[in-house]
């Protein structure tokens, strides 16, 4: 029997790429999502895979998956800061019932957890890079509260499950993603930088340029989640890549991989924007045996050549032949008798 996995948010960007590697690898995946920041498309090349299985719910509601389940992977949440400033009470939902139903799902199994947390925890740091004995400097009750403060009692609520209950968890505390099948219009750095250089429109970079943040491939990213998965350590583990730039630097390299013409404008910078991000990976490298292994050019190549293609753009000269799709390969069998989209609490 393959070992079958419950991927929650899997219709989402990280998640979709996540039940792509799960299956790849020969496991079960049952996706759930409700499709609030996420696409069906992302998973539409899957629907019909025989050992794919998705149901439509809100995991804030319940969440009731039959048969056997060997992994937990709760990824459903709003995840760039216009989605979850958009959505407030939401995201303190998903956080909150949203992770006690996925918890409970997998004490119920005996399977294990694993938490898509984030470095928002450790908020605007003052400890550089970020390690995660760090306890964090966040605003409780600033408009991004909603996501950080959410993801912090995920955090707790995880602990105090395997305190209290012996569940087996994992929390991955998830550094700045990017690459294919991020929404063209989420507003998140990569996504618009890419779409105004496309379009020749100017950069929007917010206040001076120089906060930072160290950007991840995602297929590193979801590497980094699967070992996680697999292993047997509990408690917070930063996955991210160290490779550190200012916005500004970021909005440079957009503008030369695109050959854009565009200019660079600066916005008013949102409100507890962090002003540097870098993990320290220590722990996920010693623990896990896991690094990222792509660079920030390669993966801004295949991103650009992913959002022109989904946006209608053409690619730009020098990215022509690259290939977007190119995070792991083909996902393996499909089957006319797939059992394909479930009713929303299958
Ligand atoms: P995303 O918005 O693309 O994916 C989230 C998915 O969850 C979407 O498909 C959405 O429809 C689904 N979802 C949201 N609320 C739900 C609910 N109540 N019930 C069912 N489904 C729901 O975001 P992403 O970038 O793929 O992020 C995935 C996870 O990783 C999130 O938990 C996020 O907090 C975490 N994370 C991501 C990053 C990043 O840079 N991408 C960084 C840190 C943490
Ligand atoms: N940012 C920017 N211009 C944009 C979008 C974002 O300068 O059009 C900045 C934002 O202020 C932050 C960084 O880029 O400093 C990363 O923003 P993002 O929303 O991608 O993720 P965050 O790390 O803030 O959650």
């Amino acid at each position: 029997m393959s070992p079958r996995q419950v991927v929650l948010g899997g219709a989402g960007f990280v998640g979709s790429h996540l039940c792509d590697h799960l299956l790849r690898r020969g496991d079960e995946v049952v996706c759930v999502d409700n499709f609030s920041t996420g696409r069906r498309s992302n998973v539409a090349h899957l629907v019909d895979h025989l050992r794919f299985t998705l149901i439509q719910a809100d995991v804030s509601a319940g969440l009731s998956v039959q048969g056997p389940v060997d992994g937990v992977l709760h990824l459903a949440s709003p995840a760039s800061p216009p989605d979850y400033l958009a959505r407030p009470l939401e995201t303190l939902a998903v956080g909150s019932e949203g992770t006690r139903h996925a918890l409970e799902l997998a004490a119920q199994r005996r399977a294990r957890f694993v938490l898509a947390s984030t470095s928002e925890v450790y908020g605007d740091p003052d400890v550089h890079p970020q390690t995660e004995t760090y306890w964090g400097h966040v605003n409780p009750v600033g408009p991004r509260s909603v996501y950080d403060e959410a993801k912090r009692f995920a955090e707790a609520l995880t602990m105090a499950h395997h305190r209290a209950l012996g569940t087996d968890v994992g929390i991955a505390r998830i550094f700045n993603t990017y690459g294919p099948r991020l929404r063209p219009d989420d507003g998140r750095v990569v996504s618009n930088f890419v779409l105004q250089a496309l379009r020749g429109e100017p950069l929007t970079v917010y206040g001076d340029g120089r906060q930072t943040r160290s950007l991840c491939y995602v297929a590193d990213e979801v590497a980094g989640l699967v070992a996680l998965l697999d292993a047997d350590i509990t408690g917070p583990v930063n996955l991210g890549n160290p490779d550190e730039h200012t916005v500004l630097e970021l909005a440079e390299r957009v503008i030369a991989l695109t050959g854009s013409r565009s200019a660079i404008v600066h916005l008013p910078l949102p409100a507890d924007d962090p002003t540097r991000r870098r993990p320290d990976i220590a722990l996920a490298r010693r623990a896990l045996g896991w690094e990222p292994t792509t660079d920030l050019e390669s993966g801004l190549a295949r991103t650009i050549a992913s959002l022109a293609d989904v946006s209608g753009l053409p690619r730009p000269p020098g990215l022509a032949d690259v290939r977007p799709g190119s995070v792991g390969g083909p996902v393996g069998p499909a089957s006319t008798t797939a059992r394909g989209e479930g009713p929303p609490h299958a």
